[in-house]
């Protein structure tokens, strides 16, 4: 079954259009942020008299906001199928969470990336010396990159620690990526491996056991719970063996002084070890609001709806032929709300400014923290700096960066016919402004 989208905030903001006039909002970069769920923020204005010091105070409204905040924890190991042993982590967002766990892995790890990867799950690893990167070129099937992968790990030497790093939907094409298949080969060649679930975990349900997974990470803002919290959850042996990413109280069971006049420190070995200092409670209460949300409302039903809305937008690009849609794994593949594309003689900057002066349509243009990955979509220069400044295409040249349309489990109907009807005047009729004087560009 098909559901109607869920209540989110923002649906009443009204922007002003270059045209003349106003008209509501059409919020179409869910990948960038998605709005918070009505029912997060109702759960959430609901707790605000009550907030208190997390796992710092002794009395009523203390005890509570402690309380929700290890529940919180709680309802997210069960909405991501942790198993018994594994841990939930609290942090700022999935840039943090994969930042973490880049500083909690063994000396000597071996790393391997696709090239392809979105710039938090690309470049943690190499803030370390001691790491080894394998980055691994651009599949163009999903089954080639299990073969890459294998390859490079069958390549690598047998021994020490290696971990692979794989998005679980691209933030660029929406595409599907062969978790269950690349964690399986990870760990049939003794390495771990950590699910970039940014754009995968609003879009569809997420269970590590089921895929097989050592660590997840992800962040409320796009997952309907913008509230400044991520997480990174799964195994607690490499967590609880390393040192604190943060060093402070709330990380430390135990600290004293030796008699040489230097301190000795016991840290915990829960998650609260790499969460010194006062923790974000709303945000983590947030997060659980948001999948409590999800999961009520039948996931599966949303992803129905979205699916729906992907057909939609998909089929009306389709009949633009100056518009090329972004892909690696081509037209069959499956994916997420996520798509990006560019249109034949246009810059993607001026695009996606017109979508936005005259039609009220917020999307994101630029080459989405993916240098690479856009680039080899676009068949740029790599090394060319693209995002900013890029020319005018000539017809029949492509642009340099691209416009990203995205959307979720909040997006009404018009807002998806607004923008195929945005694009096919654009195309069709031009610009009513020119957009380059806006920014100098
Ligand atoms: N990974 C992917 C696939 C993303 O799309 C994003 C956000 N665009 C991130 C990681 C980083 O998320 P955040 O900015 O919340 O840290």
């Amino acid at each position: 079954a098909v559901c109607a989208p869920l209540p989110v905030l923002g649906r009443d903001v009204r922007v002003p259009l270059v045209t003349g006039g106003e008209v509501d909002y059409a919020a179409l970069d869910y990948a960038a942020s998605a709005p918070a769920l009505q029912r997060v923020w109702d759960d959430v204005a609901a707790y605000a008299p009550y907030y208190g010091s997390v796992h710092r105070g002794a009395g009523y409204l203390s005890q509570l906001s402690t309380d929700l905040f290890e529940n919180s924890r709680r309802t997210i190991a069960e909405f991501l199928g942790c198993r018994a042993d594994e841990q939930v982590v609290f942090t700022r967002s999935t840039t943090d969470s994969l930042n973490l766990l880049a500083a909690v892995l063994p000396q000597d790890t071996r790393v391997f990336v696709f090239e392809t990867e979105h710039h938090a799950s690309l470049l943690p690893w190499e803030q370390r010396a001691d790491l080894t990167v394998t980055y691994l070129n651009a599949p163009r099937t999903p089954a080639q990159a299990v073969a890459t992968l294998e390859q490079a790990l069958a390549d690598r030497e047998p021994y020490g620690p290696a971990l692979v790093c794989v998005t679980g939907a691209s933030n660029v094409t929406g595409e599907l990526w062969p978790v269950r298949e690349l964690a399986a080969a990870a760990h049939a060649h003794g390495a771990r491996i950590v699910l970039d679930a940014a754009q995968l975990a609003p879009h569809h349900p997420v269970d590590l056991a089921e895929l097989d997974v050592d660590w997840i990470a992800f962040s409320g803002h796009k997952l309907y719970a913008p509230f400044g919290a991520g997480v990174l959850a799964g195994r607690a042996d490499w967590l609880q063996a390393a040192e604190p990413y943060l060093a402070g109280g709330g990380a430390s069971r135990k600290v004293s002084r030796r008699t040489d006049g230097g301190v000795d420190v016991e840290w915990h070995t829960t998650a609260a070890r790499h969460e010194a200092g006062s923790p974000n409670v709303i945000g983590a209460y947030a997060i659980a609001s948001a999948c409590k949300a999800l999961t009520e409302a039948g996931f599966d039903s949303l992803v129905a709806r979205e699916q729906e809305l992907i057909t939609r937008v998909r089929e009306g690009l389709a009949e633009v032929p100056e518009v090329r849609v972004l892909s690696l794994f081509g037209d069959d593949a499956p994916r997420v709300g996520v798509l990006s594309f560019v249109v034949d003689g246009w810059n993607s900057s001026h695009f996606a400014a017109a979508l936005s002066a005259e039609y009220g349509i917020g999307v994101r243009d630029g080459l989405f923290c993916a240098h690479p990955l856009v680039r080899t979509l676009l068949g740029t220069d790599p090394q060319d700096p693209g995002e900013c400044g890029a020319p005018e295409a000539a017809p029949g040249e492509l642009s340099l960066n691209a416009i990203r349309v995205s959307f979720g489990a909040g997006t009404p109907d018009e807002h998806v016919d607004r923008f195929l009807r945005a694009v096919k005047e654009l195309v069709t009729n031009g610009a009513r402004w020119n957009y380059r004087t806006v920014d100098g560009r």
